[in-house]
């Protein structure tokens, strides 16, 4: 007979997406709804979510780098590339978002790299076709706005390094990844958060099990489950409430009218409203 451990482990776990990838979308991503909308196109002509596995490059499972990435239920971490070979933590997307884009105006993609934080599914869009989106100045003027979003975030990145502590950034980054996926659990090492932080990963072990004593989240062997969120967000540094206005903010901007959840990510949604 299962022990009650057990049986939580294994409800985190189905919390996750299977394998294969399926051909309906589940959630979508905010920043693909729009520029499509913009187009007057639907979700129809897009090829079938792909599976985006943690730790590896999301662009591994494609033929080629001429990909956009946008997210669905996984987020994916932007990493700056620094001459010792040390990879900083720069940004994350999930479904707000996407990976990939910067190679349409300039040889950026080349100064970054991509990992996997949160396993789960993508929309894998050809780079040459999202820009023919662009050519309609309605998507433009969405991707600035995304762009605005972003750089706000982005411009954060010193003042919190600098100023928080340690316990406050790990919760603020796993509220991050939280609202940037429907999945209430996030499977990530200790040890990716340490090099995405650039902390100690002995640190980020104290900081997260801190976390959990005040019941915030759960930790399972590579499992972090968000238990409650509100707890998660009184728990992380002032930067915390800057990076929620900015996301509600897009998202209010990218999808002006909340669509209900489709009938088949129920049990990964569970009705939540961050859909
Ligand atoms: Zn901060």
């Amino acid at each position: 007979m299962a022990s009650t451990e057990e049986k939580t482990i294994d409800s985190v776990r189905q919390q996750t997406p299977s394998h294969p990838p399926r051909a309906t979308p589940t959630c979508k991503n905010y920043l693909l709804d729009a520029l499509l909308r913009a187009n007057g196109l639907d979700s129809a002509s897009l090829s079938p979510e792909i599976f985006l596995e943690t730790g590896k490059d999301p662009f591994d499972s494609l033929k080629t780098t001429n990909f956009v990435i946008f997210p669905t239920t996984a987020v994916i971490a932007v990493l700056g590339t620094m001459q010792d070979g040390f990879l900083p933590g720069v940004a994350i997307a999930g479904f707000d978002g996407s990976a990939g884009m910067a190679p349409l105006f300039s040889d950026a993609q080349k100064a970054y790299k991509f990992k996997t934080v949160q396993q789960g599914h993508a929309l894998a869009v050809p780079s040459s076709t999202v820009d023919l989106y662009l050519e309609v100045s309605e998507a433009r003027e969405t991707l600035n706005e995304y762009l605005r979003f972003f750089i706000e975030a982005l411009s954060m990145v010193p003042h919190c390094a600098s100023r928080h502590s340690a316990d406050k950034r790990i919760a603020r980054w796993l509220g991050s990844v939280y609202v940037r996926s429907p999945l209430k659990s996030i499977t990530v090492t200790h040890e990716f958060i340490a090099g995405y932080l650039s902390l100690r990963r002995e640190s980020v072990t104290e900081s997260l099990g801190r976390l959990a004593a005040t019941g915030a989240i759960e930790l399972h062997r590579g499992i972090i489950a968000v238990r409650d969120q509100d707890l998660l967000i009184e728990n992380c540094c002032s930067c915390g409430a800057t990076d929620k206005q900015g996301l509600s903010r897009w998202q209010a901007r990218a999808r002006p009218t909340t669509p209900s959840c489709p009938a088949t990510t129920k049990e990964v949604c569970a009705g939540s409203p961050r859909c």
